[in-house]
């Protein structure tokens, strides 16, 4: 059977026709790039387009999908005794001080709160844990794996498209806009719906609700700190209006560099929100949820980093606090994926449950001077062996990994002082699928990659110290993403313009 398959002019037509109105209908959208619509033709900001999208559900596997939604919970527990291990992180990061100017300020910062001592001891995680299908491919019959790409601590996103993107696949199969010759594969039992959109709005409500009474009889509310401006905005706004019209939770959004000016802390460190447009009615600020503050763009001045210090010392539970966020480092996935590593016990007491997490690892390796890191030196800097690899700094966000033939000369430009800042990972490789994307009106088909992205919502209560003490107090899977990219990028950021969303439909052996 052909997946996806031809479809005729006339089915075509219906699809798209279909697919453009629902997802506009449903906010299943983006604020156009200015190389689509030039900002000149929308000066007043008021133009939405269909959010990159596939035509059709992708397969995958079955098994895949449950194991990784299954260990979610297992990774919510890991990242956040890491997170609570303020000693252990500290090792880590202190590796990279000397070569990464944004991981010092980040840890400058939670050091320059200690001092004054934290007043918050919750913590609220949203975090997605990202996997890619892996088949060797010199072994063609082998079972397809699942293996880990990277674990986000902050501003995971998509959230909100996804759940609209399953229901769009799903209502795309209701009104037949899908031929007849691929319903033994596309029918309902095996598409799966997203509830990514809903879930993480509770869990921001769980943080809201967890953070008690406010002290000054103000009203309360959370904060969304963002970028602006931001085409990726529907995407939050469907995390806010489910927070308010599914929990009852107000929000309001603030833009990061604008931190200082709409907020303030009284003498106890509450954080108070003060509305621009409505300056009499003040806030106290239970959460403070972060879709800005993870690259170094976002600290323009150094004003910024005083904001985020503000934040970090104040009485809000922060999504994610400086720990946490640094607990998402790539070197903290490596230091855990490096073969033999000693480390995922000491998080995973449980040897089933950290046998499952450990299953998910591919090899990742540090370039520093350790026997492993010496190792990786040599097959990183080999054009041969650095093709099936992949170099990552500590980054988030899309567009800063170099890829396979691309490492040996980038290393030879880098002074070597400075090759302990990245890490050196095993190239994922993916059966080959297909499928078509629609994205700024172009339909492009072909082979694609996909990447499943599965959501977990931790709240914790830090032990106030070195060894990982504190309690869970909420802990779930919140649903998935899965994004798809044409074969020929190696990146696969849909807000960075390589990907689309989609959704999965599960297929059997
Ligand atoms: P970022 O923090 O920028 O999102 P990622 O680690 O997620 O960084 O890498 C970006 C993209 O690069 C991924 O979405 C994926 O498409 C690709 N990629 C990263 N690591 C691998 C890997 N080990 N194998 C295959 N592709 C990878
Ligand atoms: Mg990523």
């Amino acid at each position: 059977m052909e997946y996806p398959p031809e479809l005729s002019k006339e089915e075509e037509k219906f699809l798209l026709d279909n697919l453009k109105d629902w997802s506009i209908a449903h906010g299943l959208a983006v604020r156009p790039a200015p190389t689509f619509v030039q900002p000149s033709q929308d000066p007043s900001g008021v133009l939405a387009s269909t959010a990159p999208v596939t035509l059709f559900p992708s397969l995958f596997p079955r098994s895949c999908f449950e194991e990784g939604l299954a260990i979610q919970k297992a990774y919510n527990e890991l990242y956040s005794a890491i997170a609570r291990d303020e000693k252990w992180l500290q090792s880590i990061v202190e590796e990279l001080v000397d070569v990464d100017d944004f991981v010092a300020k980040l840890w400058q910062t939670h050091l320059a709160v200690k001092d004054e001592g934290y007043v918050q001891d919750l913590s609220l995680g949203l975090f997605r844990s990202d996997y890619m299908v892996h088949q060797d491919p010199n072994k063609s019959d082998s079972p397809p794996g699942l293996k880990q790409v990277e674990f986000n601590t902050i501003a995971s996103s998509f959230g909100g498209l996804s759940s609209h993107v399953s229901a769009l696949h799903k209502f795309l199969l209701t009104i037949d806009a899908y031929p007849s010759s691929i319903s033994s594969v596309i029918k309902a039992d095996n598409l799966r719906q997203s509830k990514s959109a809903s879930s993480l709005a509770k869990g921001l409500a769980a943080a809201h609700k967890a953070y008690g009474p406010s002290r000054t009889s103000r009203p309360l509310c959370v904060v969304f700190v963002v970028q602006d401006p931001e085409r990726n905005v529907f995407d939050q706004r469907h995390l806010e209006y489910a927070l308010l019209e599914e929990n009852g939770v107000r929000s309001f959004r603030l833009p990061f560099g604008e931190t200082l000016s709409h907020t303030k802390l009284d003498a106890d460190r509450t954080l108070v929100y003060i509305p621009p447009n409505s300056p009499s009615t003040q806030y106290e600020v239970t959460t403070v949820y972060f879709r800005a503050g993870y690259s170094p763009d976002d600290y323009p001045k150094e004003q910024d980093w005083t904001a985020r210090q503000h934040l970090e010392k104040s009485r809000a539970i922060k999504c994610p606090s400086i720990l946490t966020h640094l607990a998402g480092c790539k070197k903290v996935q490596q230091v855990l994926a490096t073969p033999h590593s000693p480390h995922l016990k000491r998080f995973l007491p449980e040897s089933e449950v950290a046998a499952r997490v450990l299953a998910t690892f591919a090899p990742i390796y540090p370039l520093d001077s350790s026997e492993a890191g010496r190792e990786a030196r040599g097959l990183a800097a080999d054009p041969a062996s650095a093709s099936r690899y992949v170099l990552k700094p500590q980054r988030e966000g899309g567009g800063n990994n170099i890829y396979r033939k691309a490492i040996p000369p980038f290393l030879e430009k880098l002074p070597e002082t400075h090759w302990p800042a990245y890490i050196l990972m095993e190239m994922i490789e993916p059966p080959p699928l297909k499928n078509a994307i629609l994205r700024n009106g172009e339909l492009q088909r072909g082979g694609v990659i996909c990447e499943l992205g599965v959501y977990g919502i931790c709240l914790w209560r830090d032990g106030g110290g070195a060894e990982q003490k504190g309690e869970i107090l909420e802990s779930w899977e919140a649903g998935y993403l899965l994004r798809t990219k044409g074969d020929q990028s190696e990146e696969g950021g849909v807000a960075a313009g390589f990907g689309a969303v989609d959704s999965c439909c599960l297929v059997d052996g």
